[in-house]
């Protein structure tokens, strides 16, 4: 019911506003996500980080649109690549009970207003009838941007970084990020996840990028 009312009113906002691509914001089909252009350079991930399901190679229209997600004031187009993930993420048996996204640290919160992981999560959320947990892992330690940092700097400069918290819900909790490099950040968030004694945990990230600069 939830789902049908979801799909009924994304119908009606066609009707008042053109879809628009995610990767360049041009008008384009309802039906559609991408552009014809931004289609044609979309890749799947060609080496995903051990116990991370991503959708696409950090490239092109995706990185342009994570990229945005994050940095323009655009929460709504990190919900977009959210179901965008939902939508081609392979069946878990038995599936997930909630999606926990990555936290930012309060401070990152306050300065962007806004957590695109959480907003990612919610568009997953959506097309499975999930639920998001906030509540369930915080980030107890600011870390330094990591871009540009090697492989051995970003371990460093996470270790530490997250804790669970509250009480967890039996079953396969989902961590979903928006791009993963090395997987650290999402491999450190399941430990602290299974440190607190959850069951089963996954991970999700709509891009997964080679190279060191991926924002
Ligand atoms: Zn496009």
């Amino acid at each position: 019911m939830r789902a049908q009312l979801v799909s009924l009113l994304s119908a009606l906002a066609d009707l008042v506003a053109p879809a628009r691509c995610l990767g360049c914001a041009a008008p384009h089909p309802p039906d559609q996500r991408w552009c014809g252009a931004c289609a044609l350079s979309l890749a799947p991930p060609s080496k995903p980080p051990a116990e991370v399901f991503a959708l696409y190679e950090h490239l092109g229209p995706v990185a342009r649109a994570i990229r945005r997600a994050k940095y323009d004031n655009a929460p709504e187009l990190a919900h977009a690549l959210g179901r965008a993930l939902g939508a081609a993420m392979p069946p878990f048996a038995p599936g997930p009970v909630c999606l926990v996204p990555v936290p930012l640290h309060p401070q990152r919160l306050r300065e962007r207003g806004y957590n695109q992981a959480a907003e990612i999560a919610r568009g997953v959320a959506e097309m499975h009838n999930l639920t998001v947990r906030h509540d369930l892992l915080l980030r107890v330690r600011a870390t330094r941007p990591q871009a540009q940092a090697d492989r051995a700097l970003r371990q460093r400069n996470l270790e530490g970084a997250f804790a669970a918290a509250g009480s967890l819900p039996r079953g396969l909790l989902l961590v979903v990020d928006d791009v993963t490099t090395t997987g650290s950040t999402l491999r450190l968030c399941r430990e602290a996840l299974r440190a607190a004694g959850a069951e089963r945990v996954a991970s999700a990230a709509v891009s997964s990028s080679t190279r060191r600069s991926a924002c």
